[in-house]
């Protein structure tokens, strides 16, 4: 299911580069999934996507279970079908949209009882109902429920919420019940390293086919996380794929993916791109700024998007500052594909040996120069 092809092991690199084989098709890792909450990514076509590279895409079934329902995706012959999208695809469980005040109203040992945002009605989502929704959507990779807190909160309510992750995730992983569908489970305990040692001890003795790190990349200082996630890494086997959930900046992607994370996906590259944000290898612009109406250059000379190739920046500032739509859409195309093509390069300078070089000197270029 998860083999490794190549793997760094000095004090600064722990990268590796495998193969997550799937129901369709085998993952290149470490790879990046652009979030489709809804099925689509915003402003994104599927053949935009595939355009950019992307190979999975991360949906939520939470979302889709309240709107527009099992029954019309199943009609259509599961959610494969029913986007039109047939590589990868993970679904969240839906804990992470709990957060949101907007949605929760109390969760404890028995599940989540959460407001539906589009008939207002109180409804009930138990680790069961989240797994037979999944295991019906037919991702290839389906997760986990877990009780996801924000940051900041104290120590004592870190470890109760664990206890309730740790509780569903136990009926998730019996509940399971598609064998053409990957489980992972989600690793909960905040910063704190025995809750996380804690969790994923346990997580190791449920068997899930993989184990993500979620809570994480939700205000904390970026040090601490990657603290949190190379204690994690010494205490998981070398068989399991590794999934961080919501990175998805370039520094972050490859600090992760020295730590030996296989795995991403967040919304950050399409959300900034509709904000006017542009991802280069030489610092992130905010392509609004009116130091870039006069600039004929492309957002990226290194990037092959079509974006770079066809139009400059000024064109872009331009679409962006008079809220033309296609301004945030040709942003989206090109930050995505600009992720893709930077884990796609540390994954080929993991395979060749040189990803330390390869991190040193995105790292110089896109810190020195940042605009
Ligand atoms: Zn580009």
């Amino acid at each position: 299911m998860f083999q490794i092809l190549s793997q760094e092991d000095s004090k600064n690199s722990r990268a590796r580069a495998g193969i997550l084989k799937t129901e369709h098709g085998k993952l290149n890792t470490p790879f990046f999934m652009p979030v489709a909450t809804k099925g689509a990514a915003k402003l994104l076509t599927s053949e935009e996507l595939i355009e950019c590279g992307v190979e999975c895409i991360i949906s939520n079934a939470l979302l889709l279970y309240m709107k527009p329902g099992l029954e019309i995706i199943n009609s259509s012959g599961g959610l494969h079908k029913f986007i039109g999208w047939e590589k990868g695809i993970f679904t969240d469980s839906g804990g992470f949209q709990l957060l949101s005040p907007q949605f929760l109203i109390e969760t404890n040992n028995k599940g989540a009882w959460f407001r539906n945002p589009f008939n207002k009605s109180k409804e009930f989502f138990s680790p069961e109902k989240c797994m037979e929704v999944q295991n019906s959507l037919g991702a290839d990779v389906a997760m986990a429920l877990d009780d996801v807190l924000h940051f900041g909160k104290t120590k004592e309510e870190f470890s109760e919420s664990l206890k309730k992750t740790m509780h569903w995730m136990e009926r998730c992983k019996s509940a399971h019940s598609n064998d053409k569908q990957l489980v992972f489970g989600i690793s909960q305990g905040g910063l704190f390293p025995d809750l996380r040692e804690r969790s994923i001890k346990q997580l190791l003795e449920l068997d899930f086919d993989g184990i993500a790190l979620g809570g994480l990349c939700i205000g904390e200082e970026r040090e601490k996380r990657d603290k949190i996630v190379k204690l994690c890494k010494t205490k998981l086997p070398q068989d399991k794929p590794v999934y961080l959930m919501g990175v998805g900046s370039g520094q972050d992607l490859i600090n992760s993916i020295a730590n030996g994370v296989d795995v991403f996906d967040s919304c950050f590259p399409t959300r900034t791109a509709r904000h006017g944000m542009a991802i280069t290898s030489k610092g992130n612009l905010q392509i609004d700024k009116g130091k870039f109406s006069n600039d004929l250059s492309p957002i990226d000379e290194n990037c092959d998007c079509f974006v770079c190739k066809k139009y400059s920046r000024a064109f872009l500032h331009h679409l962006v500052s008079t809220k033309e739509e296609n301004g945030g859409k040709y942003l989206s195309l090109h930050n995505v594909y600009f992720i893709q093509q930077l884990v796609r390069e540390s994954r080929e300078a993991i395979v060749k040996g040189y990803f330390g070089e390869f991190r040193k000197e995105f790292l110089g270029n896109f810190n020195g120069k940042a605009n």
